[in-house]
């Protein structure tokens, strides 16, 4: 379905369609992306020349490959690896690597390319990539994980480097795994590179706060939406979907503006309390024991567990979707609006479907996209990859104050955009049209590469 495109946007949006079949999640990113084109391309007709914006949606290269690993049984198992470079106009390839059965390339793609634009609104010197693996950690021992872990940066390793591409984590892929991908490399290489991963160990080379960032990140960005409105999050109740790293510290910083989560979620289903959620409970369930969010209801007095059904249909007044693509339809975000929503930030990747954007624009719901709101994890990437190359290390006060500034400079850059372009208060045309000329402008003086 082709809406609100541009006539010269139409004819790349009909070629990503018939050249990518199939991979809906990339088709879903790209459309988002040209939809709000169109302005630039008015006002600037030149962006459109020497096939500037094909160019841009066309991966610079995609690596796939294979993973044989053994299991603790001594079964052989095969998996597939990916890593998508999708654009290095501004910098060495960045971002992360994710863990989970519905990996495909289609997934891959679509975070690559979302991930092109959110660097570059971080302002930092850093490229967009993303990798991962139809391999399904969950029940995996840590022998098991670690095995393959090893197989997987045997085969990737020598498409990395901290001037090439230098991956972190994501769903399914946090500090363990990060640990024994980057011990994998070191001895394949027989080479200390720090730089070439992030999300590190602090022993060896990681940076503070760069576990919470993604998390504390969204807040910030929606602490600062919330205050063009005159409001904060002082007082106010709120819902955040995935118990995983982000949801995590996304809950944390919520609790420490005077908010209160009441419920957060896993693949299985939520867990309501109207006491407010316990963190240090879900921290040692899901950090720890790497168990269910089912447990906490079982542990927590008060709380209620529900197998079935939206987490999006408990009222709140602040909406964090923070588990993963598409978790978020248009029947959730009517009953959001129904129940007085004001401000939806997204912690995950594209986790509303465009439906659902579109009734939160249209209710005048303040929504704040992904590749803004979720940036503060890669600009923290960024800040250890600095850390690294000068052999330095930050106190935790000092890069959650980075952190923060960099946020409130993306939701800066998004609204003036927005209103730039004539559509004040839309984030998502703020952010990919901020995100689209950075980029746009390096790969014009570089040339057709
Ligand atoms: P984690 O693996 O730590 O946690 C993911 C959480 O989401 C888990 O609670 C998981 O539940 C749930 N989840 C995953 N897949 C599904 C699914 N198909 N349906 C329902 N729930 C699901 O990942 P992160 O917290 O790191 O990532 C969450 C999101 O944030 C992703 O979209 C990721 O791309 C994005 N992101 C992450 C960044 C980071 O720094 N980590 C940076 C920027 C964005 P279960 O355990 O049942 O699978």
């Amino acid at each position: 379905m082709l809406v609100n495109l541009d006539e010269k946007l139409e004819p790349i949006l009909t070629d990503v369609l018939r050249r990518n079949a199939g991979e809906e999640e990339f088709h879903q990113a790209v459309r988002e992306v040209l939809e709000s084109l169109g302005r630039v391309i008015a006002k600037h007709p030149d962006y459109a020349d020497d096939a500037l914006i094909e160019r841009i949606c066309e991966p610079e290269r995609q690596i796939i490959f294979r993973i044989p690993w053994v299991d603790d049984k001594g079964q052989v198992h095969i998996n597939r690896g990916f890593r998508v470079q999708f654009n290095s106009a501004l910098g060495p390839y960045k971002g992360g690597i994710r863990f989970h059965p519905s990996v495909n390339l289609g997934i891959i793609k679509f975070l690559g390319f979302e991930q092109t634009f959110k660097n570059a609104l971080t302002g930092m010197p850093i490229g967009g990539g993303k990798g991962g693996s139809d391999f399904n950690p969950r029940d995996r021992s840590d022998g098991e994980i670690m095995r393959f872990c090893q197989s997987f940066m045997t085969e990737l390793y020598r498409h990395l480097g901290e001037y090439t591409d230098v991956p972190a984590g994501d769903i399914g892929v946090g500090g363990r795994e990060i640990g024994y991908l980057f011990g994998q490399y070191k001895r394949i290489t027989n080479r200390y590179e720090a730089g070439v991963l992030t999300g590190k160990g602090l022993v060896y080379g990681g940076s503070r706060a760069r576990r919470e960032a993604t998390g504390y990140g969204a807040v910030y960005f929606v602490e600062r939406m919330l205050a063009t409105i005159g409001r904060d999050f002082s007082g106010k109740r709120a819902v955040v979907s995935g118990s995983g790293n982000v949801a995590i510290y996304t809950m944390e910083k919520i609790r420490q503006f005077g908010g209160t989560v009441i419920a957060c979620s896993d693949s299985n289903g939520y867990v309501i309390d109207e006491a407010g959620i316990d963190l240090d409970l879900v921290k040692e369930i899901k950090e720890v024991r790497r168990g269910r969010i089912a447990d906490y209801a079982a542990l927590k007095k008060g709380a209620r567990y529900i197998e079935k059904g939206s987490i999006w249909e408990v009222p709140c007044d602040i909406a964090m979707p923070s588990a993963t693509q598409n978790e978020l339809t248009g029947k959730d975000a009517a009953a959001l609006i129904k129940n007085g929503v004001i401000a939806v930030g997204e912690g995950a990747n594209m986790p509303s479907t465009p439906e659902a954007v579109r009734a939160f624009q249209e209710a005048g719901v303040l929504f704040a996209p992904g590749k803004a709101a979720n940036a503060g994890g890669v600009a923290t990437s960024a800040l250890e990859m600095q850390q690294n190359a000068s052999r330095d290390s930050w106190t935790f006060a000092e890069t959650e104050e980075r952190l923060a500034k960099i946020m409130h400079g993306i939701h800066d850059s998004c609204a003036a955009t927005a209103e730039e372009y004539g559509a004040p208060g839309n984030y998502v045309l703020g952010a990919n049209i901020a995100g689209f000329v950075r980029v746009a402008e390096a790969m014009r003086a570089m040339g057709v590469v």
